[in-house]
């Protein structure tokens, strides 16, 4: 659903204009300075249109004051809705904070509502006229109190939200969506026999099951899995002239539609460049991954020596996706990918709360900091997860931070927090 993100200084009345367009009754909380709390999205409805209200919360204002704290829960509310209500108290009028927020919202080309807050009868409309000066266009006078004006805002806000948003990802019903991968030959339809050959799975049983033709109900150990793009690789096209393109076409379409890649790699062969070209675009994808070492049952101990040592060697930056060993020709351990497929996306679909995430960066700061550049010493101020499916995170800083202190920081999260099974992304925002 399309997101709307409510964004303004403590004590404006966020809470209660979420709890207005919710329709809640619930005693009012505000803003408390000092109290840290998440990001909360509540489904909302509105003349027949759902959408995602996004209540960006009040953090933990640090030594830089509580303008620099409304300032980086602006910025991440932008990040993520497609539409914001920047809420101002119209009694106090705008601030240099409400001006500051102003500024970056003009700049991220969003769609912005100015709303005028506490405006309970019409002795204000001078101080919500002023508002003009602001340059968001017209302010819309509401009591999120009293409910009056939030109608006529929220009917316009329905005339700009887009059908589709722009940020939010959809969240598909039925089994979880696996993409099968792997060069020719290293399996993938014996193990599709395997599965699906032995007990088949009426797709017409399974509710919200998609019907795409080209998608597979495979059940392996008593759990259903969806198999996208399957009739490609039951439907031995051999292209002979750029069949590299074509595979590195089908792959990438395959993880579109996939949450989690199970990367078939056989043990027979050594490790390939299309091997690693595969994983690459695993990573690119963003999608979870599940290293499968197949033909196991042909592997003698010479070769098992060297493959140890390959594996050491080529697919030590995955070295945090699990792995299995398995034959697909005689169907032993595929069991197997069961755990290692739900480890992988349950540490996909991780989401660190916020109060947690910046323990964890004070705590990894304090331990180590990042060293000193030119006599200065770029800091780390604050961090969210922006996203999960993979996780992603902002973290702001005073400066650039060197690729060096980023890999730490990376593993010290894989450290804390496992994401056994899925890339997860760091961006940096260095605030002037
Ligand atoms: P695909 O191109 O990835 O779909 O590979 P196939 O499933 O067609 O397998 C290619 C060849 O490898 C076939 O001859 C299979 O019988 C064989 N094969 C697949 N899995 C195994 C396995 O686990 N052990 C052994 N010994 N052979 C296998």
């Amino acid at each position: 659903f399309p997101v709307v993100a409510i964004v303004g200084r403590p004590n404006v009345g966020k809470s209660a204009l979420v709890n207005r367009i919710l329709g809640r009754r619930e005693a009012v909380v505000e803003d408390i300075p000092g109290v840290t709390r998440d990001r909360v999205t509540y489904p909302a409805l509105w003349n027949d249109r759902r959408f995602s209200l996004v209540d960006t919360g009040g953090w933990e204002p640090d030594a830089r004051g509580i303008d620099a704290s409304v300032a980086l829960q602006a910025e991440v509310a932008i990040e993520l809705c497609d539409v914001v209500l920047f809420v101002v108290d119209s009694r106090v009028g705008a601030t240099a904070t409400d001006e500051r927020v102003v500024q970056m919202l003009r700049r991220s080309n969003k769609p912005v509502f100015l709303v005028a807050n506490k405006v309970d009868d019409s002795v204000l409309d001078p101080e919500v006229a002023a508002l003009w000066s602001l340059g968001l266009g017209e302010p819309r006078a509401v009591s999120a109190l009293h409910g009056r004006g939030v109608a006529d805002l929220l009917d316009d806000v329905m005339k700009t939200l887009p059908e589709v948003s722009a940020v939010a990802q959809p969240k598909l019903a039925g089994p979880r969506r696996v993409a099968l991968l792997g060069r020719p030959n290293v399996g993938k339809s014996s193990l599709l026999n395997k599965a699906a050959g032995e007990e088949r799975v009426v797709v017409n049983e399974i509710a919200g099951t998609t019907r795409d033709p080209v998608d597979e109900q495979v059940e392996i150990a008593g759990r259903v899995w969806t198999f996208v793009d399957t009739a490609g690789i039951r439907r031995r096209v051999h292209l002979q002239k750029g069949a590299d393109f074509y595979a590195t076409l089908r792959t990438s379409a395959a993880l579109e539609k996939a949450e989690v890649a199970v990367v078939l790699i056989d043990v027979t062969q050594e490790i390939s460049d299309q091997d690693l070209r595969i994983i690459d675009l695993v990573l690119e994808s963003g999608r979870a991954l599940v290293l499968a070492f197949n033909k196991w049952d042909m592997l003698d101990d010479e070769r098992r020596r060297y493959l140890e040592r390959e594996i050491e060697q080529d697919l030590a930056h995955v070295d945090w996706a699990p792995r299995v060993n398995i034959s697909a020709r005689t169907g032993r351990h595929l069991e197997k990918l069961v755990p290692a497929l739900d480890a992988a996306l349950e540490s996909w679909d991780t989401r660190v709360p916020t109060a947690k995430f910046n323990a964890f960066l004070a705590e990894l700061v304090q331990e180590h900091p990042h060293p000193l550049r030119g006599g200065k010493q770029p800091r780390v101020l604050f961090g969210t997860q922006v996203q999960n499916r993979p996780p992603t995170f902002v973290l702001f800083t005073s400066g650039f931070l060197d690729p060096g202190y980023r890999r730490f920081i990376q593993r010290r999260l894989r450290e804390t927090y496992g994401f056994e099974g899925t890339p997860i992304q760091i961006n940096v925002r260095v605030r002037e």
